[in-house]
């Protein structure tokens, strides 16, 4: 009989961040495949019987080629197992969550979708940041700094619209481009800006700039990937709303 593969959020970091659901389904697998961004406290949820494999991804170097793990899902599941397919944060948030589907369904393997805390949701949290706010922000937009093909190219009009909250994606490689072309198109160079690296884990770190000025804070600081960039007036709350404890 055909197994099941979950597509499963895991949250941005704190374990104490999966769904109940999660939970569940990832102490009871038969097989796990999870990605670079979900964390060690989670990993060592899955059961020592169950069947684990790192898939990758750091970017440009994966370590199993996106169509391969969208095959080993569905031949794992046609093995009759219950398949868990980990992925940080949401899986329908830059997560793939879609091309992996698309493979299932062609296979006529079942599957089912567990949502997951986003990254922008996790790290505004723990930062302090509301992403909306009645004085500060009526919308916000989830963006990714790096496409398919390795450039950065946003509707830069836009994006440059007065109470709006920016969050981006994957946003450090790209981000002498991104500011200089928010700036271009008319953000003000003191636009606050927050860059939340490794959110909501016991090693978050939290700066603040301006779109003008983050890229120096970035590179003094030393920030590394996985890092979320925040930007908008919102950002002027957080001194005021960080939680001052320790989680
Ligand atoms: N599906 C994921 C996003 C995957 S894209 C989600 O819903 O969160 C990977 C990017 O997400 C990283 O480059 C980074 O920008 C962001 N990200 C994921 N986890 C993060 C964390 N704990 N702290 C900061 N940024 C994070």
């Amino acid at each position: 009989m055909t197994g099941k593969v979950y597509l499963v959020g895991a949250g941005p970091g704190d374990p104490e961040l999966l769904t109940i659901k999660a939970h569940r389904l990832i102490t009871t697998a038969d097989v796990v495949l999870y990605d670079r961004l979900v964390g060690a406290d989670i990993i060592a949820l899955i059961p020592t019987t169950a069947e684990k494999m790192y898939v990758g991804k750091a970017k440009s170097m994966h370590s199993l080629p996106q169509n391969e793990i969208n095959g080993l899902l569905a031949q794992k599941a046609k093995e009759g197992k219950m398949v868990v397919r980990l992925k940080g944060g949401d899986p329908f948030i830059f997560g793939r969550g879609g091309e992996e589907l698309e493979e299932l369904v062609q296979e006529s393997v079942p599957f089912e979708v567990v949502p997951g805390i986003t990254a922008a949701a996790g790290c505004a949290a723990y930062a302090g940041i509301p992403l909306t706010h009645r004085d500060y922000a009526q919308s916000v937009r989830f963006l990714t700094g790096h496409l398919k093909d390795g450039t950065t190219d946003l509707p830069w009009d836009e994006l440059v619209h007065p109470a709006q909250t920016l969050v981006i994606y994957m946003g450090l490689t790209g981000l002498e481009e991104i500011s200089q072309s928010l700036i271009r198109f008319g953000m003000k160079p003191s636009m606050p800006v927050a860059v939340v690296e490794k959110g909501t884990t016991l090693e978050q770190r939290v700066f603040t700039s301006t779109i003008s000025d983050i890229l120096a804070v970035i590179k003094q600081n030393d920030v590394k990937s996985p890092a979320l960039l925040i930007i908008g007036d919102v950002v002027t709350l957080q001194n005021k709303l960080e939680w001052h404890g320790k989680y």
